[in-house]
């Protein structure tokens, strides 16, 4: 429990740097260079308005400079990163596993937060992700379930967005690789739950907007990232609980 809490001020840190990639890597730019500055005028940011969390309360989410909203996306992605790397090692403890797990959510956050904001799972990130990921459980725990996993899921995906391309993207197929790599055997979980979760925006849009909503697309990367953490932390026993009803 004192590590998990000793975990989050990295986390913390790392979802800032989370921020970085996912507003640079799928405009193609460098994520070292430039400094961090704000997105509407430029103005470059000193360390206390970069400071993860306490900057957006103490600017009250407004640039110094120009005054202009910053995005609630910065803090809730270092907030959920925080979490996740604390939960990671409250879960897994001193182990490989944890930093396994904690690589694994945090690529989950900066997939989620480029599918939100742009529409996209970007290869650059997915794809790295997904190799390390298996290269790190097939070394931490020899078995051929990852790999198998990880083409599995994503080779579901691929037949299901053949058949309705209009729902799933190949950004999705390339994020089941990743999900199976980490998960194995409780990806399909991960998978179920995903796309559950994906139904309910979308019932609420075709209930506001009618048949219009047809055309307002779902972003499904942040549901089966969801589906993956709820996976990760208690995918076995949900999976159990399955089989044996
Ligand atoms: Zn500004």
């Amino acid at each position: 429990m004192t590590l998990a809490a000793l975990a989050l001020a990295p986390g913390l840190a790392l979802g800032s740097f989370l921020n970085v990639v996912a507003a640079r890597v799928p405009l193609r730019r460098s994520i070292v260079s430039p400094p961090s500055a704000c997105m509407s005028c430029g103005h470059e940011l000193s360390w206390y308005e970069n400071v993860p969390l306490l900057s957006y309360a103490f600017l009250r989410g407004r640039c110094r400079s120009c005054d202009e909203r910053i995005p609630l996306r910065y803090p809730a992605v270092e907030l959920t990163a925080a979490l996740l790397v604390g939960g990671s090692v409250w879960k897994f403890g001193l182990h490989a596993e944890s930093l396994v797990a904690s690589f694994f959510c945090l690529a989950l956050v900066a997939v989620s937060a480029t599918d939100l904001e742009h529409r996209i799972i970007p290869n650059r990130i997915v794809l790295p992700a997904a190799a390390v990921v298996l290269a790190a459980q097939t070394a931490v725990k020899p078995s051929p379930e990852w790999a198998i996993a990880a083409f599995g899921a994503s080779g579901l995906l691929f037949l299901a967005a053949l058949v309705y391309p209009a729902g799933m993207g190949m950004g999705d197929v390339k994020l089941a690789l990743l999900l199976g790599a980490m998960l194995g055997r409780t990806v399909p979980v991960a998978l179920l739950l995903g796309m559950l979760a994906a139904l309910v925006p979308a019932f609420v849009l075709l209930a506001r907007h009618g048949s219009a909503a047809r055309k307002m697309g779902i972003p499904l990367g942040p549901f089966l990232a969801l589906g993956a953490v709820v996976a990760l932390f208690a995918g076995h026993p949900l999976l159990h609980l399955y089989l044996h009803h």
